[in-house]
Order: C-alpha cells, then structure tokens, then sequence
C-alpha cells in the first residue's frame, strides 16, 4: 500500500480498505498516510500528476485537474502584485480541461477510483448540482456505475459532455435534503456504498491538489487562501495539504491564512466561527433557513450540515491557520464575478464569484496585504467555452418501471 489511513481521536493507522470512519466508531474525519513524504509529480496531464498523495493505486485517465497561473487583470484591479488563481473549470487556452466546469470533478475521479481499488459497492450520491455532473462525467469516464438522486427542479445541472450509460439517474420531489434521504435509503440495501462526502479522504485530496498545484507552480505554500465555501471541505482539504507540503520542507514551514465566504443571507459557518463556537447552533446561525437559501444566488454553498464541529474538520482547520469569516452579498459577488470575467475573461460559478469578493472584502479590511503571496481558488467556472466545444448532454432520468425493484419500492414509499 502506498498509504494508511489514520483516525484523529485514537490515532490508530490501518491500511485503508475504503473505510469512511474509524473501525472502533469515533467520530473524526480519518486522514490518509502517504508513504512518499516529498511529492513525486506523475507524468500525467490532470489531477493525477499528484497521485503521490491522492489514496488510490491505479492512475485512470484523464485531462481533468487544477491549474494555477498568474493574475494581471484582476489582481491590477484589487491592487495586489503576487495574486495567483488556482482554477478548475474549462478553459483550454488556460490549460484548463474539466469539462463539468467545478472542482467536484476532481473529487469524483480518485474517489471512484478508490472505490474501484476497495470495491465497495456501487456507489449512491446525492446532489443539487455541480457533485451530480462531475460525478456522472467521471463514472462514464471510467466506465463505473453510479446511482445519482437529484431532486427533479435541479435535473437541469445534471449534464455530460459523452452519452452517460453508466450513470441511474433518479427524481425526486422536494429538494436536496430529500435527495439525500432516498440515496440513505439505498444504501442500506446490500451491494450500495455512500460516498461519504467530507469523511472520504478521497474527496479531500482530490480537493487539495488545486493547493499543491499553486504551491508547486509558485515554489511554496501561499500566505492567504482564499475560497466561496458550503461544507467547507474544500478548505480542510487545502490545509491538510499545506501539513504535507510543510513535511515536504521544500515549500515553506507556515501555513496560510484561510479566508473562506458564504452567500448572505445563509451563513452559518460564518455566523458560529465569528461567534468563536465550535458548535453550530441552528437558531442562530441558519435561523429561517429554508427563505434564506432560497435567497441566496451561490446554492451550492448552502450545505445545513457541515463538517465543522467534527476532530479534523473546518473548525480546526480555521484555528490551525488562523481562519477569517465573510458573509457576501448577492450583489457584491456578482459585481466581483462581473469584474473577474472582465479581467480574466472566464465566466465563473455563482459561488467562485463570492470568493472574488471576499477576496476584496479581505483587502478592504486590512486582512491582505498588497505584497502576500495570495491563492484565490476559483472554484468553477467556463460554462460558455465548454458549450462552444461539446455537446452537453442532459443525463436521462430512470422510470420506476426501470429501476431494480429494490430502489424503486423505496422510491414510492
Ligand atoms: C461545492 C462547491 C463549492 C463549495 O465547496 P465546499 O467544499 O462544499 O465548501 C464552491 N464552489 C463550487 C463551484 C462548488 O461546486
Ligand atoms: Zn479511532
């Protein structure tokens, strides 16, 4: 094995047979072990050039992955002069080839992969969006059957760029929480597995190579991260891979500053970390939850369960890195998104364009300073070139009469 995986409350290693949890039942996010304490890069041209430090064996293929390259136009704007953007989405003049246009693709491809390797099950998600679509892309790709509940007003997101075969798309009435219910459902029935969401050290690290992309294209471990988050796991994924650059020792010995932002009104990683609580309190972080989500612009931030009071999770990883809070207006992401594509000339997510404000709120106050060594990651984004270059196929949904008995007697319940 070229890694173990290692719980935060008893600190037992094991080698890693696709669990999500501690075999003894402590709650805490496991982390993988790497045998290679330096990153070796892999000769690849997606995300897996960093499979030294992603849980799987095998290496699939594929072009998905982050790149990282300079600011001028944006950072002009702002008034920063070392501003770099760790971007996944489609711009291939950028070298940027995720066709799903998020970087929940590149948590799909080394978590099926890690399933694969483990051969845990078929695979069951839940999703209001950007995870369904890249996991859809991914499992053709690799040609692995997934289960995707979606909840049908958001049927629209769930596109590929080939003809999705492999993928069982089912409806449901309601919205994301009830998607999320039917996929438990399901994966109570043998043969199906969850993905597990944050608690899959394979999420995480797919994650966290948009930071070991910036920090090997830069030669170090940025002062400031900068990112638009909903579970936050994306940003615990950023500060486990500064802990593994730091044990590199060639990139640096701090970690950075975290700077992550929701969209106001529904804040509530925002509302208990200002507040200094490890705990998030329901009514008083996400008080009239259901009016605040349906105002907010970004939805794919508006995550009611969150891994941060969890050991591992983003309380700790804000503590670690001494992390800053931003709740962003509507109007103030868009004018920010607005500016960026000017600049940049990449359309984005709705929510990399609340990132482009908090970076700009961080300025503002004083947070940021003009010379630091800067990461925004822009999280999604080029919807228009990957609809100039491919066909965007909308992924059929499954009829109750199609799906295997066993799910759809689950479904009319
Ligand atoms: C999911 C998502 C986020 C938020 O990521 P978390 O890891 O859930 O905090 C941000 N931007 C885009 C484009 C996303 O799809
Ligand atoms: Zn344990």
């Amino acid at each position: 094995m070229t890694h173990m995986l290692r719980c935060p409350v008893c600190g037992k290693v094991f080698n890693d047979r696709g669990e999500l949890t501690c075999p003894d039942g402590h709650p805490g996010l496991l982390r993988a072990i790497y045998s290679e304490k330096q990153l070796i890069l892999r000769d690849e041209p997606g995300l897996f050039r960093y499979a030294g430090w992603l849980p799987v064996q095998q290496i699939p293929e594929t072009m998905s992955g982050p790149v990282t390259f300079r600011s001028d136009g944006f950072a002009a704007e702002a008034g920063l002069s070392n501003l770099w953007i760790g971007f996944s989405g489609y711009a291939p003049e950028r070298n940027a080839h995720i066709p799903t246009c998020s970087f929940k693709e590149l948590e799909a491809w080394p978590t099926l992969e890690r399933l694969k390797e483990t051969g845990c099950g078929t695979l069951v998600i839940a999703s209001a969006g950007n995870t369904g679509r890249a996991f859809a892309e991914a499992a053709q790709g690799m040609e692995i059957p997934i289960i995707l509940v979606v909840p049908t007003r958001s049927l629209y997101r769930i596109w590929t760029t080939r003809p999705a075969e492999n993928v069982t798309l089912i409806a449901v009435d309601g919205d994301y929480s009830d998607a999320i219910a039917i996929a438990d459902r399901i994966c109570e029935l043998p043969g199906f597995t969850p993905e597990g969401g944050a608690r899959n050290v394979a999420r995480r690290d797919g994650m966290g190579t948009v930071f070991l992309d910036a920090a090997v294209t830069t030669g170090r471990i940025p002062d400031h991260y900068v990112q638009a988050v909903g579970s936050g796991t994306g940003a615990i994924a950023a500060w486990e891979a500064a802990l593994r650059l730091i044990g590199d020792g060639r990139y640096g010995g701090a970690l950075p500053r975290l700077h992550l932002a929701q969209n106001l009104p529904f804040i509530p990683l925002v509302s208990a970390w200002q507040a200094q609580r490890r705990e998030i309190i329901p009514a008083i972080d996400m008080p009239h939850a259901e009016e605040a989500i349906r105002d907010v612009h970004a939805d794919v931030l508006t995550n009611r369960r969150p891994p941060y009071a969890v050991t591992g999770g983003l309380y700790d990883a804000l503590s670690d890195c001494g992390g800053r809070m931003y709740g962003i207006t509507n109007h103030d992401a868009d004018r920010a998104g607005a500016l960026f594509e000017e600049t940049e000339g990449i359309d984005l997510d709705p929510a990399a364009a609340v990132a482009c404000a908090a970076l700009l709120a961080a300025l503002e106050r004083g947070e940021i300073e003009e010379d630091d060594c800067t990461l925004l990651n822009i999280t999604g984004g080029g919807y228009r070139a990957v609809q100039e270059k491919y066909p965007v196929l909308p992924v059929e949904i499954i009829q109750p009469q199609e799906m295997p008995s066993c799910i759809a007697e689950l479904h009319h319940v």
